[in-house]
């Protein structure tokens, strides 16, 4: 049996409320969800981090991003609905698998992001915007 709790869903072992399913994604009902209705998208195959995705595999797990979405808020009437993605443990990644969350969100809920927003000082943010364009 493989270690990873995702590819055990993915194969069956471990069971899961399916939502959707075709060659390359599996969409589930997340077991402790931070409001019901809160859905797990994810890749057959195993990858740790998005970064170690192929790009046109991404294309194929996320192309379902739009409709799980309109699902979610047609079948809970939420007033919104956060698309979340958690790559390694300081992002709070606790799942070595690939997985998108979708999480219906209402007015009052308890789910608060700490967003502690800066400004670039004079001249930073062309330095920054071209050290990741170097990357590409
Ligand atoms: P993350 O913190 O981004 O790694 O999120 C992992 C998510 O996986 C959490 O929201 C867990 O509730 C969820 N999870 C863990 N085990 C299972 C499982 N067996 N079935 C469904 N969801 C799970
Ligand atoms: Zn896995």
């Amino acid at each position: 049996m493989a270690e990873c709790i995702f590819c055990n869903i993915v194969e069956g072992r471990i069971p899961s409320a399916e939502i959707l399913s075709d060659e390359t994604a599996y969409a589930f009902l997340d077991i402790n969800p931070l409001a019901e209705g809160h859905v797990l998208l994810i890749p057959r195959t195993h990858y740790e981090t998005i970064d170690e995705m192929p790009g046109d595999e991404a294309s194929r797990v996320m192309k379902h991003v739009p409709s799980l979405v309109k699902a979610v808020q047609a079948a809970t009437d939420c007033d919104g609905v956060n698309v979340l993605q958690n790559n390694g443990r300081t992002a709070h990644q606790l799942i070595p698998h690939v997985h998108v969350h979708i999480i219906p969100r209402y007015e009052q809920d308890e789910f608060h992001f700490n967003w502690p927003a800066e400004s670039y000082p004079e001249g930073r943010m062309e330095e920054v915007q071209n050290k990741i364009r170097k990357h590409f």
